[in-house]
């Protein structure tokens, strides 16, 4: 059993650009902020005026923890796992996990690079793994 995300009308896009490969993050045409997770308005000037963007889906990991306590029941039997906190180049952070990577070797600083999961039939997660070659 896995926790699936629901698409809604505001992450929608960003689903979507998962099932394509692309990590779409938003990005405000009056001020240039890129944030994430999706909101409504700007979260730096309130602006509506607001579009979606593909992410170069290249980073670092900025923090990272590990969850010995399940707290959910589909995670019982996953732990102790790790979560991240991964800055994008563009600026924004996105909580993912680390694949193809011990968890025993993740440092903050690591360069990482979006990788793309199936958890489920037609979902598609983006998480990070570290970069081929480190640039
Ligand atoms: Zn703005």
């Amino acid at each position: 059993m896995r926790i699936v995300p629901k698409s809604n009308g505001l992450t929608a896009p960003y689903w979507e650009g998962a099932r394509q490969g692309r990590l779409m993050v938003q990005h405000c045409r009056a001020c240039g902020w890129m944030w994430h997770p999706p909101t409504p308005i700007c979260n730096a000037c309130q602006s509506s005026d607001i579009e979606w963007r593909e992410s170069s889906g290249l980073g670092e990991v900025y923090s990272h923890t590990t969850v010995h306590h399940a707290a959910h029941v589909a995670m019982q039997g996953r732990t102790p796992y790790l979560v991240a906190l991964v800055q994008l180049e563009e600026g924004p952070r996105i909580v993912a996990n680390i694949q193809d990577c011990p968890m025993e070797e993740v440092r903050i600083g690591m360069k990482v690079e979006v990788t793309f999961e199936e958890i489920s039939p037609g979902v598609i997660l983006p998480q990070f793994r570290p970069r081929a070659r480190p640039q």
